[in-house]
């Protein structure tokens, strides 16, 4: 219709072509670039049209032991657990610096494997990276130990040690955002680090650690693997000599990782999982706002966002308006070639998602929610879906249960405050809520009822580094980001010494 921005979307125009080269697509073990062992590739493909952007060394068991040693051998003997807090946190902020000169080469490989429009990778995602890394350097020199009272003549004090051998697992929605989430904490505290990328995009963590590297971090200190969940995963996860394993992706992912640990040497666990944030809309919220709001916080990143906005709950009072100022707002998105300036929506990731997303839409018409607008597919290559509004939906249909991952607003009807607490708790996830309201009352109210990680109250999707972020109940376990991190890769070590003769016993 003429409404709508994304009928003439670039999804049938030729694909603008990058402007950045691709120079790293090998394992990096022990500060080299070395093919697999297997000598197997796999392909990455570009979300714009599903064709090979190239092949990268596909990572497996053997490589999982050669990056552990490689990591292991760095810590036990190399310099960096070793040398000062000061000198580490030089090396980070080097690194950001790094990260900031080549901005446009690293979102525009990020773009290009993931398909987010480049204004955000370039403008949003790389920047936030940079502050990540400078956050963190600024802790490094600011982890200590504390001294501890005893019961008898004894001097004790608490060391704060570096983990060890940390194992992270990352998904491909923010690849180079959680990237930084877990290798900004750990490098800061001092440990090695054996990273698998995600399957579908494992460009940019390559390029940045060869910048890592420039900055000075030692061989050894950070390897990363591409390759896939049950092959490089998998062994990383069940590893022995592994100490900590952070994984970010779906629940059941976690639930498998959880179990490997478990079963092979204990290592301690943090989860970052799935998310059906609930985004309440009260009766004496700005529509308007609150509109643009929850249109954000559902459609950012294609919907790829596990604390995206996914169940929008609006007063009865403004429900109507809402509905029409919703769907006039997805008509108006921009959708295209996520390399072509103000286009808001690119491609899903890959024809999994996609088909997964357009299942769960005929699921909803089925179900008996109003389709609104969208529903189907944009063009006829690539993974683009056009931006789709439910509204009537109701608890029990899948739509409002389960993650869609997907550009799929649905939007549900609530009465008073009491019920909408209780049905945006009503489920299995707790990671994020949106609140919009103009009483600090109702604002407070919520805030304490909601069982979820994060609450943003008249906002949403404000990550600062500072921030820390995770889920209740199956959104996962522990917190990243903050002061929070720190403590998931660090050990307390007591040392207790007897004082000798003290004078005032
Ligand atoms: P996924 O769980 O399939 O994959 C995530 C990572 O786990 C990938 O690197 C994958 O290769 C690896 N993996 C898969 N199977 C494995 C196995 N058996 N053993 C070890 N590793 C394995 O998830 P996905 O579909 O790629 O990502 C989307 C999901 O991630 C969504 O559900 C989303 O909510 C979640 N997510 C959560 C957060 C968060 O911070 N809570 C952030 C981003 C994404």
């Amino acid at each position: 219709s003429g409404l709508s921005k994304y009928s003439t979307a670039a999804a049938t125009e030729e694909p603008i072509k990058p402007t950045v080269n691709i120079e790293h697509t090998q394992l990096l073990i022990d500060g080299k670039f070395v093919n697999a062992a297997s000598g197997k590739t796999f392909p990455t493909l570009d979300p714009r049209t599903g064709e090979v952007i190239t092949h990268v060394a596909e990572g497996d068991a053997e490589d999982v032991n050669r990056a552990v040693s490689a990591a292991r051998k760095a810590f036990d003997l190399g310099p960096w657990p070793r040398m000062t807090a000061y000198e580490r946190s030089r090396i980070l902020l080097r690194f950001a610096d790094l990260i900031e000169k080549h901005n446009d080469e690293i979102a525009a490989l990020e773009t290009w494997d993931n398909g987010k429009p480049y204004e955000q990778s370039a403008q949003i995602e790389i920047p936030m990276l940079v502050r990540l890394f400078r956050y963190y350097a600024g802790w490094a020199d600011k982890i200590h130990g504390l001294t501890v009272p005893a019961d008898g003549p004894y001097h004790v004090q608490t060391l704060h040690e570096p983990i060890g051998v940390a194992g992270q697992i990352i998904p491909w929605n923010f690849p180079l955002l959680m990237f930084a989430w877990k290798v900004g904490p750990a490098l800061a505290c001092g440990n090695t680090i054996v990273l698998k990328t995600a399957e579908q995009t494992p460009l940019s963590a390559l390029y940045v650690a060869k910048l890592l590297h420039e900055a000075g971090v030692p061989d050894g200190v950070l390897n990363i693997l591409s390759g896939f969940g049950p092959t490089a995963g998998a062994a990383l996860a069940s590893h022995m000599d592994v100490d900590k394993l952070a994984f970010t992706g779906s629940t059941d992912t976690g639930k498998i990782v959880l179990e490997l640990a478990a079963r092979s040497n204990l290592k301690p666990v943090t989860l970052e999982l799935g998310g059906k944030s609930p985004f309440i809309v009260c009766e004496d919220a700005d529509v308007d706002q609150a509109v643009e709001q929850a249109h954000f916080a559902l459609f950012f990143n294609q919907g790829q966002c596990c604390c995206a906005g996914s169940r929008t709950f609006v007063h009865e009072r403004v429900y109507d308006e809402f509905i029409e100022k919703a769907k006039a707002r997805a008509l108006k998105r921009s959708v295209g070639d996520p390399f072509k300036g103000g286009i808001e929506q690119g491609p899903q990731i890959d024809s999994e998602q996609f088909e997964k997303i357009l299942k769960y839409i005929r699921s909803g018409v089925e179900s008996g929610a109003t389709l609104e607008t969208g529903g189907d597919r944009l063009g006829n290559k690539g993974f683009y879906i056009k931006p789709t509004v439910f509204s009537n939906v109701q608890d029990n249909m899948s739509i409002a249960k389960d993650e869609i991952f997907g550009p799929v607003q649905s939007i549900l009807k609530f009465r008073d405050l009491e019920e909408v607490i209780k049905r945006a708790n009503n489920t299995r996830y707790g990671l994020a809520a949106g609140v919009y309201t103009k009483s600090l009352d109702t604002a407070n109210i919520l805030t304490r009822s909601l069982r979820a990680g994060t609450v943003w109250i008249n906002c949403f999707d404000t990550f600062d580094a500072a921030i820390p972020f995770g889920g209740y109940k199956m959104s996962g376990i522990g917190r990243e980001k903050g002061i929070y991190s720190l403590n998931n890769y660090l050990q307390v070590k007591a040392v207790v010494t007897p004082l000798q003769n003290p004078t005032w016993l």
